[in-house]
């Protein structure tokens, strides 16, 4: 185990840093305990260094999993900076300190979970490409995802939802960001295409429904997308009620971290929706992770 102040003992292939909510921490069945069950396997096939803020770990130690917890490194409680030490680690571009990822399992109603550190380490993983994994869904399926790509042969969790059949994915992209998710909606086609629905926000949704025609012809491509309203209209809220409702597990929220997004709060709102429901809803937030997500479950499906 080591102390905060030396982060930089070896060099593994994924630092992650972990921090859970007081919901998500006590019970037996806690998202946090869920998480190392689920995916301890995914686990194991990774070589990992966790890095975890103060009452986390101690709630790891008193479920008894501080052994797939390891190597680990103590930050300090929340109370004295532990997720503004996170924030400041993910931005590191030193590898010996950096943080490439962050599991931080939010339970919507914990006032913590918006505090100013708390929606900076967000933003800070967007901006710097780093996954912000925040519900117990996405934070599953990385794991898995990455496990595949570390040369893992094995398949492990239950619950993904790879019936794509049956599935739906929500896409949308603030206006900076249209063009990457058209990049992508094409290089992905043939995966996006196999989800049951498609949901996204207006000028999203027509955008990528233009692509749509290009890609299977006029007739099949004019609905490939069910556009709801813009998103500053609303669109965001009515895609937030379909995830609550669980008909929505997957969304890809391309979102501009540089410039004032007047509707803020529908954005914080569909994100949220995703956090209560976090044993089955996951966002991704930029365009490189969604890339890379998009492949890895292609290859994971094939
Ligand atoms: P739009 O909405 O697809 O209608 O542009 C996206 C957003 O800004 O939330």
């Amino acid at each position: 185990m080591n102390d905060a102040s030396d982060l930089k003992t070896h060099s593994p292939t994924l630092r992650i840093g972990l921090i859970a909510n007081r919901a998500h921490q006590d019970a037996p069945d806690s998202a946090l305990v869920q998480l190392f069950q689920r995916a301890a396997k995914s686990i194991q096939a990774l070589d990992i260094e966790w890095v975890v803020v103060g009452r986390t770990l101690d709630a790891i130690q008193t479920h008894g999993l501080l052994e797939l917890c390891s190597p680990h490194v103590r930050f300090p409680y929340g109370r004295d900076g532990g997720l503004m030490k996170l924030a400041a680690h993910v931005v590191n571009s030193d590898p010996h300190n950096s943080i490439d990822a962050v599991i931080y399992l939010i339970d919507p109603v914990d006032h913590s979970s918006i505090f100013p550190e708390a929606l900076a380490l967000k933003r800070q993983c967007v901006i710097h490409r780093k996954p912000f994994l925040s519900t117990l869904a996405a934070a599953c399926e990385w794991l898995e995802l990455e496990a595949l790509a570390a040369g893992g042969r094995d398949h492990f969790s239950d619950g993904l939802g790879l019936d794509l059949q049956h599935e739906s994915i929500a896409l949308i992209a603030h206006d900076a960001l249209k063009q990457s998710m058209l990049q992508i909606a094409e290089k992905h086609f043939s995966l996006l295409d196999r989800f049951a629905h498609r949901y996204a926000t207006g000028t999203t949704g027509s955008l990528l429904n233009q692509l749509a025609c290009r890609m299977k012809g006029e007739e099949l491509g004019r609905h490939w997308v069910q556009p709801f309203l813009s998103g500053p209209m609303g669109g965001d809220a009515q895609i937030a009620e379909l995830v609550l409702e669980k008909k929505i597990r997957r969304i890809v929220f391309l979102e501009d971290p540089h410039v004032a997004r007047q509707h803020e709060a529908d954005i914080q709102l569909l994100e949220r929706a995703a956090r209560t429901v976090t044993d089955f809803a996951l966002v991704v937030s930029d365009g490189e992770g969604s890339d890379r997500w998009l492949r890895l479950l292609h290859e994971r499906l094939s």
